[in-house]
């Protein structure tokens, strides 16, 4: 078993020398920059949980290529049990981190394509199961960090890929040499990009004719010759470069996303797991995103935890605990956030097994689950701020609270109401304003609603899988439509006699 310790996982991305912009300028010591630190701690947790025994069973899994402990995400799912304890997995480490820990777009892009290259070989008697389960077994062997990269810049989304007027809005062959592809293009808002040691890239649509060189699948290093990351600004972020321990809200964790640009990047055949093969992009895209959409069943829950959490800390140190609006809110938060989950257990319960032998969560129930991701996180949100109070965004800055003449004034008329100390009823608000409406708001709203993809996208998804045509069977027998009526309904003459 070779699982990373924390510590050797971030010299590992320390090591890949990464090209990286943040505001207007290259990082070099990325690992160590404030605004990027927390986002790779986050990461970390991933390792940290997986050596400790009491998680083992939801943090590590037997893989079925090597016969070893590996971390549950880089496991390719072989039963509903891990479908089940991925997502218990990934509740525990948003309540760890109150973050985007961004390791399961990975484990989800691993899982999507482990199954469509073994059907795109069934089918077109290609080789790319075979390699992409070599692919698999050195990121569990090495317990690597893999960025599932989907997401294109799509310029003019009326048009398909090889009709925009700027052919790199889409991520696409350039050049097919002896030795392998060339690739041009982009991957926009890619979670934990600049915290991955390799990129596992697919299409963001399904392809149509003429979108050959689109239809591309591939993995690469993170530090490729070529590959440029512009990392994403986040609100309050800052507040990071302040080292304020009170007003970034969240001591130790962050999300992170970033512009991935590749310029003419060169990928050997053997890590080329689609070339062309137009009629397998859409169920890459539709496994992909199912997986995606359960893992929202888990991760914001998690994160809605420790929300939930401040928001009854919050109502304790103004003194409102007790009160009867308050206790209501409270169970409205847990129930809006159970029912998440129920859906992340549920489309997991409901998988089942691929041609290639591993898991699928169920693709209907994964949608819906996700449709109800991108609503319960803002009414629990609204809630939070309601529980909260307005000083939750008004309250004075750390500074003035260790202010030698302020500092005393703000700590004596920002007392709460019981014993607690003035400022840990500060901390709590900054959490909370850091959830709703700070750097880690990205994770738990805004990417709600579009993280995995846009609602219209679930809705197309529940749309397809809803089966209509057997709803309206089940109706057409109970109502007996095209059936003929009787003649002589039984009962008539009895009723007409009675009439008369
Ligand atoms: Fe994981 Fe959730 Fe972040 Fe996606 S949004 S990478 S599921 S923590
Ligand atoms: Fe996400």
């Amino acid at each position: 078993m070779a699982l990373k310790t924390p510590d050797q996982y971030i010299q590992s991305i320390a090591d890949l020398r990464l090209r990286i912009y943040l505001f207007g300028e290259p990082v070099e010591d990325y690992t160590t920059h404030p605004i990027i630190r927390p986002s790779l701690d986050c990461m970390a947790m991933t390792y940290e949980l997986a050596r400790l025994p009491e998680y083992e069973s939801l943090m590590l899994a037997t893989s079925h290529l090597t016969g070893e402990k590996v971390n549950r995400f880089t496991h390719i799912h072989q039963s509903v049990e891990d479908l089940v304890r991925k997502v218990k997995m990934q509740r525990l480490l948003g309540q760890r981190t109150g973050s985007c820990f961004q390791r399961c777009v990975g484990m989800d892009a691993l899982n999507a394509v482990y199954s469509v290259t073994y059907e795109t070989d069934q089918a077109e008697g290609t080789g790319y199961h075979e390699r992409f389960r070599s692919f698999v077994r050195d990121v569990q062997e090495r317990d690597l960090t893999v960025d599932g990269a989907m997401t294109d810049p799509k310029g003019d989304r009326g048009l398909p890929p090889h009709r925009q007027p700027d052919p790199d809005m889409y991520v696409h062959v350039v050049e097919r040499r002896d030795d392998g592809i060339v690739v041009r293009g982009a991957k926009a808002h890619q979670t934990g990009a600049c915290n991955s040691h390799e990129v596992l890239v697919m299409p963001t649509i399904a392809m149509r004719e003429g979108d050959e060189d689109y239809a591309v699948c591939f993995s690469t290093p993170a530090n490729a010759e070529g590959i440029l990351y512009i990392y994403g600004r986040q609100s309050c972020d800052t507040r990071k470069i302040e080292r304020s321990e009170l007003d970034v809200g969240n001591r130790r964790f962050g999300g992170q996303e970033a512009l991935m640009v590749f310029d003419d990047v060169f990928v050997p055949w053997e890590r080329v797991y689609l070339d062309g093969e137009l009629a397998f992009t859409g169920p890459l895209v539709e496994r992909f995103a199912g997986y995606h959409r359960q893992s929202y069943g888990g991760c914001k829950v998690g994160v809605g935890d420790v929300l939930i959490g401040a928001s009854a800390l919050a109502a304790e140190y103004n003194g409102v605990a007790g009160a009867s609006h308050i206790k209501d809110k409270l169970v409205e938060m847990n129930q809006l956030n159970e029912t998440l989950f129920s859906c992340g257990i549920a489309c997991s319960a409901e998988g089942h097994r691929t041609a290639a032998g591993n898991y699928q969560s169920d693709l209907l129930l994964s949608n819906v689950c996700k449709q109800n991701v991108t609503r319960y996180p803002y009414e629990i949100a609204r809630l939070a701020e309601d529980i909260a109070g307005g000083l939750m965004v008004t309250m004075p800055s750390e500074a003035d609270f260790s202010d030698e003449e302020v500092g005393p004034i703000v700590r004596k008329y920002f007392a709460g109401g019981c014993d607690a100390p003035t400022m840990d009823r500060m901390r709590v608000l900054r959490l909370i304003e850091n959830l709703t409406l700070g750097s880690a708001a990205v994770g738990y709203r805004t990417e709600s609603m579009h993280g995995a993809g846009s609602p219209q996208a679930q809705r197309i998804m529940i749309a397809r899988q809803s089966n209509l045509d057997h709803k309206k069977e089940l109706a057409k027998v109970l109502a007996g439509v095209g059936e003929e009526l009787p003649t002589t309904c039984p009962g008539q003459h009895e009723v007409a006699a009675v009439a008369d």
